[in-house]
């Protein structure tokens, strides 16, 4: 990104929410449930696997991250009504968590049981630092009390992420690792981009040397090759690790994925609460700064 694109990411925020909404539609399945089950259907046609999360996050009423969980629970039923090859994703806050870890923990619960039901699985996103902790505790407390139908991610910009491959290790856990999209201070997280990669990397050789079940989230094409040399050096099967993807992000190298024998999962964000979600999601497209200053402008300019 160039030093303008940076400062023109950082003004997103006070970018007008119908453009934001425009510009960030291609990231996000629609507002409604049938619009993510059209979605992923036609992921799945062209071979793609998918996970669904219900949008939402920083609830600040019980009540929210109630609805939020029983949400969950109407995706299940959709997922077996229409046979979709997909499991969900949540967001601990989403959840509650920052309302109480109790409740967060209960409402999570309810989604592994429903998920169970169907013999299906529960992706706990990473949020910001401020969740790291209270997010492995609940992850460990899940699989020691017998769930194992649950997953977390693991984030490599964070400084602490080998240290918590380590410690997670004898769980033989299912993880997501992404590079992580929440702005960390330099004294918790690497903020060059080849110090983020090389901690990627070491921390896929440890969880890979761990048993783990391993989701490697990137786009980044110098990663996937970094992962597909592992793959191919430690001769795994597709069913011993998956790539996954962002809905509206490198469709194309993901399909390509898929017809060289890889699994690909998509991960394909439905609800009302889309903006949180939209303004990451643009504040990381390179391409994406200029266009939205632009768009602004012009509406500026013609309103003038
Ligand atoms: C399935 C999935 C789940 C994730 N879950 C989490 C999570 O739980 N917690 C968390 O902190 N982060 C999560 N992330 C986000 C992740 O941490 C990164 O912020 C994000 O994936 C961008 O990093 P990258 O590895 O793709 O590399 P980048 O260097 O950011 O991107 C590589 C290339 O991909 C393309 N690209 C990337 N983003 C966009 C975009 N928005 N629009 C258009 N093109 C783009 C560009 O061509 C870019 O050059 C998730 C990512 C994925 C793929």
């Amino acid at each position: 990104m160039t030093l303008l694109d940076r400062a023109i990411v950082r003004l997103l925020p006070a970018v007008p929410k119908p453009v934001v909404q425009r510009f960030s539609a291609r990231y996000i399945a629609g507002a409604t449930l049938p619009e993510a089950v059209r979605t992923v259907k036609d992921l799945n046609a062209d071979g793609k696997l998918a996970t669904i999360d219900v949008l939402g996050e920083e609830i600040t009423h019980e009540d929210e991250a109630r609805a939020i969980a029983q949400a969950y629970r109407g995706v299940f039923a959709e997922i077996e009504r229409e046979r979709l090859d997909s499991n969900v994703s949540v967001k601990l806050t989403a959840l509650g968590l920052h309302l109480s870890y109790d409740l967060c923990r209960e409402n999570l619960e309810g989604v592994l049981h429903e998920a169970a039901a169907s013999a299906n699985f529960v992706r706990i996103d990473m949020e910001d630092s401020t969740t790291t902790d209270e997010t492995l505790r609940l992850y460990r407390e899940l699989r020691e009390s017998g769930h194992d139908n649950v997953g977390v991610v693991l984030q490599a910009y964070l400084r602490r992420t080998l240290d918590d491959v380590r410690a997670l290790a004898d769980l033989r856990p299912n993880v997501r690792l992404c590079k992580g999209i929440y702005v960390e201070p330099f004294s918790i997280a690497y903020t060059d981009h080849d110090a983020v990669r090389a901690s990627f990397v070491r921390c896929l050789d440890a969880l890979l040397d761990a048993g783990a079940y391993v989701g490697v989230a990137t786009h980044d094409e110098w990663l996937i090759g970094e992962a597909l040399a592992r793959i191919g050096a430690r001769g795994l099967t597709p069913m011993d690790y998956e790539f996954q993807m962002l809905l509206g992000v490198r469709d194309s190298r993901a399909g390509e994925l898929v017809a060289a024998g890889h699994r690909l999962r998509v991960y394909v964000p439905y609800g009302e609460h889309w903006y949180g979600y939209s303004l990451r999601r643009l504040q990381e497209n390179p391409a994406m700064a200029g266009t939205i200053a632009r768009a602004t402008l012009g509406r500026a300019v013609g309103r003038a």
